[in-house]
């Protein structure tokens, strides 16, 4: 029997969050020859689950941004309901609790502005109005930024329609945050979120912060009921049920190039297939050092872009089952962020290192998903973000220790801040690092949100670029490594941005 059609139109490697939402954005414009290849036996990469005593637990997921509410669906969500992929999203009951224990602080906030302006006015009285001010002009940018990236527009249109965005564009989240001149203490409370998108705030474009906080500020976070592989699952289907072809455990080795132009793929397994278009979910610093064949059809210039962008950071995580509810064990909060400081540089050079961790997020998935454990058990991870850098020197036979010695200093530090006991309730526990997401995804160096956003090298000087960042003709690349950067919400736009590529090249050969 024959396994593959010798040509395709689209050829999809990876199906993550990103490739497979690349697939259903084609499918929505009539593309429909496609043919997805999974190196794993499952789809969704981290968007994944795994099943240990008969419990399954959520490998990745903390929250999912761009969902919205019914009413106010954002982009991700929007995307989802148009493809008939139906998630039945929980949200998340809070958006952080922060704890900062050089300062003493410690705050709960919700979603909504003025909710959240109003906690923080609580704490400090008389500062909600200008948190709500500050929370504002963030949506305008966020909304501004929603717009610019489906409607182009021209410079002094974008200055007469989007000023705020122009006026804050080119600085940095501190840089506009002193502007407003709040006390140490709640610039700290408004910071947390800056490890989802992996860059320090001193270097962090204010667009960029500003669209994170607006995201989850405005309609807050969400999980899917059924893990975050409900989304892998459904989306595999719908593509399916659209006609996709769907392969696992076929691992893409070249992809195959002619004249600058790309003709084809071939498996590890020995598979040549044509194709018009490849939509990469394989890191470029992979494809352009190790895929391409010949590898005389990689320009210079795509060496020097993956050479000159910075990873994000990757990641390190405890997932625990504990042997009781969070009520009995004290566990009040969905999302704690805690820290012994604010200063995002320190923490950032603390990630360079394999630790000790002190700014951790820690996730009670029964607090949002009261079905996700066994009665009278839950799940719990404590999860850092560090640079790769400092495991690059672990060696192997010192790794399984390593690993044990990071998970203890994670936990203690958590019950040091929280002051509930883990230790004697843990029934099951992974441990992942950078190496696990290296080995199980086949993400460069274990990254888990592609590029850094730096002020330097952003989504919207990426997207300004795209031009000239662009190599191989019918070559496209989907995932959180692409223009957004960043998590799920932005790898299923980074796919759909693929998709609109090949749509809008196949529109100009046809035209
Ligand atoms: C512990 C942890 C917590 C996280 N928490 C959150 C969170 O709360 N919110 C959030 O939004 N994001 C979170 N993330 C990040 C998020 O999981 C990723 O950014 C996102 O899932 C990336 O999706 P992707 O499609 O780009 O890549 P991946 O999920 O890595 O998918 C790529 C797919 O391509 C396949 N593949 C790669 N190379 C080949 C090849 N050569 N041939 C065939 N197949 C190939 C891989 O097997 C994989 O299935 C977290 C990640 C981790 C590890």
């Amino acid at each position: 029997m024959k396994f593959y059609k010798d040509h395709y139109d689209v050829v999809i490697i990876g199906a993550g969050l990103a490739g497979l939402s690349a697939a259903l954005q084609l499918q929505q414009k009539g593309i429909t020859d496609i043919l997805i290849l999974e190196k794993h036996n499952l789809p969704g990469g981290l968007a994944t689950s795994y099943v240990r005593n008969g419990i399954e637990i959520e490998a990745t997921l903390h929250e999912m941004m761009s969902i919205g509410t019914k009413e106010d669906r954002l982009k991700v969500g929007k995307f989802f309901d148009a493809c008939g992929v139906d998630i039945n999203w929980l949200r998340v009951p809070e958006a952080y609790r922060f704890v900062e224990t050089s300062k003493n602080i410690d705050i709960t906030l919700h979603a909504g502005f003025e909710k959240m302006a109003g906690e923080i006015d609580a704490q400090f009285p008389g500062w909600g109005p200008k948190v709500l001010e500050f929370m504002q002009l963030c949506n305008r940018v966020y909304d501004s930024m929603n717009t610019l990236s489906v409607t182009p527009m021209s410079k002094p249109a974008m200055l007469m329609k989007h000023p705020d965005f122009v006026k804050t564009a080119g600085y940095t989240a501190t840089e506009v945050i002193d502007t407003f001149n709040f006390p140490d203490k709640i610039v700290d409370i408004l910071t947390p979120y800056w490890i989802y998108v992996g860059n320090p705030m001193s270097t962090l474009p204010f667009t960029i912060y500003a669209f994170l906080m607006a995201d989850y500020f405005r309609g807050g976070s969400y999980v899917p009921s059924k893990y975050s592989h409900e989304m892998s699952l459904k989306l595999q289907m719908k593509a399916e049920e659209n006609g996709a072809q769907v392969e696992f455990c076929q691992e893409v080795d070249k992809i195959l190039v002619k004249d600058g132009k790309v003709t084809g793929v071939r498996t590890r397994r020995g598979d040549t297939i044509g194709c018009d278009y490849v939509i990469c979910g394989a890191y470029p610093n992979k494809v352009y050092t190790q895929m391409i064949e010949p590898l005389s059809e990689v320009p210079d210039g795509a060496i020097k872009m993956v050479n000159g962008r910075r990873l994000s950071v990757t990641t390190a995580s405890v997932m625990m089952v504990l042997d009781d509810t969070p009520e009995n064990l004290g566990i009040k909060d969905y999302n704690l962020f805690s820290a012994e400081t604010m200063d995002t540089d320190k923490i950032w050079e603390e990630g360079k290192t394999t630790g000790p961790y002190k700014y951790l997020t820690s996730i009670c998935l029964d607090l949002a998903n009261p079905d996700a454990t066994p009665e009278g058990m839950c799940q719990f991870s404590i999860t850092t973000l560090p640079l790769v850098t400092g495991f690059l020197d672990l060696k192997e036979e010192d790794y399984y220790d390593f690993k044990r010695r990071m998970a203890k200093q994670m936990i203690d530090e958590y019950e040091k801040v929280s002051g509930i006991n883990l230790h004697d309730h843990i029934v099951e526990i992974e441990i992942s690092t950078p190496v696990t997401v290296a080995h199980y995804v086949g993400a460069w160096k274990g990254s888990i949100y592609g590029y850094s956003h730096s002020i330097d090298d952003h989504a919207i000087a990426r997207l300004q670029m795209k031009e000239d960042d662009h190599f191989i003709d019918g070559l496209e690349f989907a995932g959180a490594h692409a223009i957004s950067g960043n998590g799920m919400g932005p790898a299923i736009t980074n796919g759909r941005a693929a998709a609109k590529a090949v749509i809008d090249a196949e529109a100009k050969k046809n035209s």
